[in-house]
């Protein structure tokens, strides 16, 4: 609820813009915390002064207790306290966290980010954090940065120092390890960054022995995001990736010296269907499959229509 002078009603909760939605039914979604906090708000302002008095005391030391993370209603500021260009257009951020606490977030959650414009119009969009869930003090996301995109123009302008906000988190995919044998990643560009939580909540579980096969869309070795991670992960027995280079060649990579390695297990070429094909189990055992995809909406369009194609069917699949 918005501050409040003692006797004063507050100010109506601020309704979430189109874009805070990623569409994804998350449960609870941006616009389920607003109908709670409307009905929350209707509820105050129905109080008498004193009843509000007593109401707002028990918010206050609730808020002072949960201020560890972030919050689903409120955007919180944020420092930034590192910035790392990865690739041509991606770029790592770190942001600070009050001391002490992390993002106690669920695997494969996303946050969401909001600026405001010259013209005080606001732009919010969803990111995934790439650090680990429970890392204290500092979390960090991967953004790949578009000339014309509405909030990369914000977050091109961002240095050490700069503030931005955050809630969250946000996401309703739950992930119960051994429930399923394989899990099969379709990702590309910066859709790897939910993969990671889930690789890493796999790998780091040695009581789970769910297999994990990434196919990772890039165009070309120098794309590939977080390859020190993947390389770490490749030493599990149940962790496999295949790169899949759209716009290079094997004579490119050789003469070319980048993150690849002799070991490293390359596609040349997109992910068609053939390739979706030969890299998931056949759909006689997709029961004890699931696949996970992510990435643009065009790839995610490509993705589910493989996925479909091949005969899995809506259940077994999920898009963050
Ligand atoms: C759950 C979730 C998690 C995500 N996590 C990450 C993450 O960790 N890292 C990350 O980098 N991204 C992530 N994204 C994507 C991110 O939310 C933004 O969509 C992305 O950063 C682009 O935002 P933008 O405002 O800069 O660009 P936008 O303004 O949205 O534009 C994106 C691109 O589309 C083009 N475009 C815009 N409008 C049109 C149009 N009308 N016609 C044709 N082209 C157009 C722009 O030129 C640009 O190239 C995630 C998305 C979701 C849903």
């Amino acid at each position: 609820m918005a501050k409040n002078i003692e006797g004063e009603l507050p100010e109506p909760p601020t309704k979430p813009l189109d874009s805070d939605c990623c569409g994804n039914g998350c449960t609870p979604c941006v616009y389920d915390i607003y109908d709670e906090e409307v009905a929350q708000w209707q509820k105050f302002c129905e109080m008498s002064g004193e009843e509000r008095a007593a109401a707002l005391n028990t918010t206050n030391k609730i808020t002072s207790v949960a201020s560890n993370s972030l919050s689903l209603t409120h955007y919180t500021s944020l420092t930034i306290t590192d910035i790392k260009r990865i690739t041509e257009d991606t770029v790592l951020y770190r942001f600070a966290l009050p001391p002490n606490t992390s993002l106690n977030m669920c695997v494969g959650q996303h946050l969401v980010l909001r600026a405001r414009n010259h013209d005080g119009t606001m732009v919010s969009r969803q990111y995934t954090p790439i650090s680990k869930l429970d890392q204290v003090n500092y979390f960090e996301v991967i953004i790949k940065l578009y000339p014309s995109g509405a909030m990369s123009q914000h977050i091109s302008q961002w240095n050490v120092g700069s503030r931005a906000e955050w809630k969250g988190p946000f996401g309703s995919f739950l992930y119960q390890p051994n429930k399923f044998e394989r899990i099969a990643m379709l990702a590309c560009g910066t859709g790897i960054a939910p993969m990671v939580q889930v690789i890493r909540q796999v790998v780091e579980n040695e009581n789970d022995d769910t297999r994990i096969h990434l196919v990772y869309g890039c165009r070309t070795q120098h794309d590939i995001l977080m390859k020190d991670f993947l390389d770490e992960c490749r030493q599990y027995w149940n962790f496999s990736v295949l790169y899949a280079l759209s716009n290079t060649s094997p004579q490119e990579v050789l003469a070319d010296k980048g993150t690849l390695k002799y070991q490293d297990n390359v596609h040349y070429g997109r992910i068609t269907f053939d390739l979706v094909t030969s890299e998931m189990p056949p759909p006689s055992l997709a029961a004890s499959n699931f696949v996970l995809i992510c990435g643009t909406k065009s790839f995610d369009k490509d993705m589910i229509n493989c996925v479909l194609k091949l005969g899995y069917a809506k259940c077994h699949y999920f898009k963050f």
